[in-house]
């Protein structure tokens, strides 16, 4: 389980967003490379780890809460 960042990620990385979090781009976030990546996969091609694909701030979170709760109305 050992995960480091090798530098391939920088190729992936996210640059820049449009709308309002990064998130509803479809980017993702490494926790270990500690970058967003613009990438498809589950996992980060440069270290492996599963990558953050919810956002952490509060506003952001409840957004999203707010959306899957009206799935069930
Ligand atoms: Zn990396
Ligand atoms: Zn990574």
């Amino acid at each position: 389980m050992a995960n480091m960042c090798k530098g391939i990620c920088n190729k992936f990385k996210a640059t820049d967003y449009e709308g309002r979090h990064r998130y509803d781009n479809g980017q993702k976030m490494c926790p270990v490379c500690e970058i967003f990546l613009v990438w498809n996969g589950i996992r980060c091609p440069c270290c492996t780890v599963i990558l953050r694909i919810t956002p952490r701030g509060n506003k952001a979170r409840k957004e999203i809460h707010e959306k899957r709760n009206a799935i069930w109305y």
